[in-house]
């Protein structure tokens, strides 16, 4: 594109507060044919709220009230969203606040800890096969959670399954629109996500969304682009959080969302200052325009 369009399409962007970092940036938002959207805090607002709190079958000492307080002391030591809505929901209901010692934080799974001489352990399905705890009859409770686009988690204490807590996160406003945008301009959209599938096909499916990669450890986030560039497509990312950046790096044009952590605005080549999904199709059609203008 010649400097003039490169600078009109700039101009347009910032308008709407979507900064291009650089003139490539633009161009190859022109090429894009396929959008890989990360569903938390991009697709979904990314401020999860405890829906449900589960009670397993247990013997013994363990109601509600202990499950909040002994997850709730665990996830304390977190800096997951899903986590702070734990402990928001454990703060609101006045539970004892317990401590954590010995607390360990396993990404893309959950956390444990040892907790009033316990240990505990929240996370999903994952986290429980690793620790080799069988779900039980609270198996089932986590799939109706799930089957409701919710995120479940398991609460186990000792090597049991004690609970499952049910996390909301609202969809964006304008998600929906954004897909249906892309659509439109001939665009293949992908959610991508670690959370479980059932959870994300349920969103995808309010979204509009055909292709969902689901369960994906953050440290593979970057291969699944490459490997939609390794069927001969023309890869943006879109994404808000710490695990997002090397994808944001991977994909030919990496999109942050504004309201995101700074690593991911520092990977990534277009920052969407006012996190609306809407902006990404806005970003490519001022892409699009620019390279016409060359011609
Ligand atoms: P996303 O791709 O949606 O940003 P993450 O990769 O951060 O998600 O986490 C994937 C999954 O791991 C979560 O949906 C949750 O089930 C589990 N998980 C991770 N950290 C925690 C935690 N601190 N507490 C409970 N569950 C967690
Ligand atoms: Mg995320």
């Amino acid at each position: 594109a010649t400097p003039t369009a490169i600078m009109v399409g700039s101009g347009l962007g910032a308008k709407r507060g979507i900064l291009f970092k650089n003139a490539t940036a633009i161009e190859t938002s022109a090429r894009i044919d396929t959008v890989v959207m990360d569903k938390t805090g991009t697709l979904t607002k990314g401020e999860p709220e405890v829906t449900d709190v589960v009670l397993g079958d247990v013997p013994g000492d363990i109601d509600r009230t202990r499950l909040l307080a002994l997850a709730g002391a665990v996830e304390r030591e977190s800096e997951h969203p899903l986590a702070r809505a734990v402990v928001r929901h454990a703060d609101r209901a006045s539970v004892p606040q317990l401590r954590a010692t010995g607390f360990r934080n396993i990404t893309g799974i959950g956390a444990v800890a040892e907790v009033d001489g316990h240990r505990v352990a929240v996370g999903n399905r994952r986290l429980l096969e690793s620790e080799g705890i069988d779900a039980g009859d609270l198996g089932p409770r986590r799939d109706e959670i799930a089957a409701g686009g919710r995120t479940a988690i398991f609460v186990a204490v000792d090597g049991q399954a004690v609970g499952v807590i049910g996390i909301a996160d609202a969809v964006r406003e304008t998600s929906a629109a954004a897909v249906a945008a892309l659509h439109e301009a001939g665009v293949h959209v992908v959610m991508l996500t670690g959370d479980n599938r059932a959870t994300a096909d349920r969103i995808a499916a309010e979204l509009g969304i055909d292709t969902v990669i689901a369960e994906v450890l953050p440290e593979d986030k970057a291969d699944q682009i490459t490997r939609l560039q390794a069927e001969g497509r023309v890869v943006a990312m879109v994404g808000d959080g710490v695990n997002d950046s090397p994808s944001l790096v991977q994909a030919d044009v990496g999109i942050a969302v504004g309201a995101g952590t700074d690593v991911a605005i520092e990977a990534a080549d277009v920052v969407l200052m006012r996190s609306d999904p809407l902006d990404v199709p806005v970003a490519l059609v001022i892409g699009r325009g620019t390279l016409h203008k060359m011609r």
